[in-house]
């Protein structure tokens, strides 16, 4: 959500952006138009990765106001086949698992069939496992431009899992965890739970099985997913994780705050600009030492698993590590 009143027109939010180069005379005229309920040319060219929402550090929120005027004047002008696809992958039935008494809930809202490898094994097998379109928190359609979906599904979200009556949810799906925390504080909706990134769930569990780790000596780049953006203090879980299981994290130039978004969103409009992030991604990646790829959000590896094969780069979700560190047999994955 923009706040008006944090926004002292600086212009550093649309100077920052990785996919425009904007000057500072154009990022606060971009501005200032779209605060004046004007369009501008960042509406159209947005890629929608939200990074400007994290290098704002008035916390004015400047990528929700860009959203926002995208749905109001159509700016994506996205046919209607897209929007239609994006609607049925955001379904998927309901199912509760039941765990142990006692033990979180874990919610895979809708991803569950595009994770690489499903969440089991000693980490996952006593977690009620909640999944389904009841559980999906639309914050994914800000990639198609629409801001508002999330607007109207976010109390219903919190309301259906607050019903499972647990005292923690811990949430597999980045965009879940963004809404169940900065987006409900931002629309004042109370949350019953204490919500767990699967990040912090990993740590603590493998801080707790410390002795039985085995380190796995691997070399990964990471795919900071977009949701990133409105969570960063989750970023210290990362490095912290990787570090327990023996598992560095090559440096490279587009990662942490610098992370390139995963190019699948600009797909549905701009296939070769889609294509050219994808490849500055990926070439970073493997340029800089990593054997893997390692994801948070499974959507990502829908972007990048291709060009991870073509590289010889192997795929793994972060709770993957986790489970092989723990010495578990995982499945092969293939893109
Ligand atoms: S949104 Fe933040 S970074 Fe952008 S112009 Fe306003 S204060 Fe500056
Ligand atoms: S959301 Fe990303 S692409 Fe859009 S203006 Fe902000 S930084 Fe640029």
């Amino acid at each position: 959500m923009f706040e008006r009143a944090k926004c002292d027109l600086c212009g550093d939010c649309l100077v920052a952006c990785k996919y425009n180069n904007y000057d500072r005379q154009t990022a606060i005229a971009g501005m200032t138009a779209l605060i004046e309920g004007r369009s501008t040319v960042v509406v159209k060219q947005c890629v929608t990765c939200a990074s400007c929402n994290e290098v704002c550090e008035k916390g004015a929120n400047p990528f929700d106001l860009i959203c926002e005027t995208q749905e109001r004047t159509n700016a994506l002008e996205l046919p209607d086949e897209v929007i239609s696809m994006f609607d049925y992958m955001c379904k998927g039935r309901n199912e509760i698992r039941e765990g142990a008494p006692g033990r979180p809930a874990i919610s895979s809202c809708v991803i569950r069939a595009a994770l690489p490898r499903p969440l089991e094994g000693s980490l996952f097998d006593d977690l009620t496992h909640v999944r389904g379109q009841d559980y999906f928190c639309h914050i994914g359609w800000v990639h198609l431009g629409k801001a508002s979906p999330m607007d109207k599904g976010i109390h219903s979200l919190i309301n259906n899992l607050a019903a499972l009556g647990k005292k923690e949810i811990v949430f597999a799906h980045d965009d879940c965890y963004a809404t169940a925390t900065t987006k409900a504080k931002q629309y004042g909706v109370k949350v019953p739970f204490r919500p767990i990134h699967i990040l912090e769930y990993l740590r603590d569990e493998m801080k707790k099985r410390k002795d039985e780790i085995k380190k796995l000596g691997l070399k990964i780049a990471y795919q900071r997913p977009c949701a990133s953006r409105y969570t960063p203090e989750k970023e210290p879980f990362v490095d912290e994780l990787l570090d327990l299981i023996g598992v560095k994290r090559v440096a490279r130039k587009y990662d942490r705050k610098n992370a390139l978004c995963c190019g699948l969103p600009l797909m549905f409009r701009d296939m070769n600009k889609g294509m050219e992030i994808q490849k500055k991604n990926l070439d970073d990646a493997k340029g800089s030492g990593a054997e893997a790829m390692t994801f948070l959000c499974p959507v990502c590896i829908r972007g990048l698993g291709s060009g991870c094969a073509e590289r010889g780069l192997d795929i793994y979700m972060v709770s993957d590590l986790c489970r092989l560190a723990l010495g578990e047999r995982i499945p092969a994955y293939s893109a």
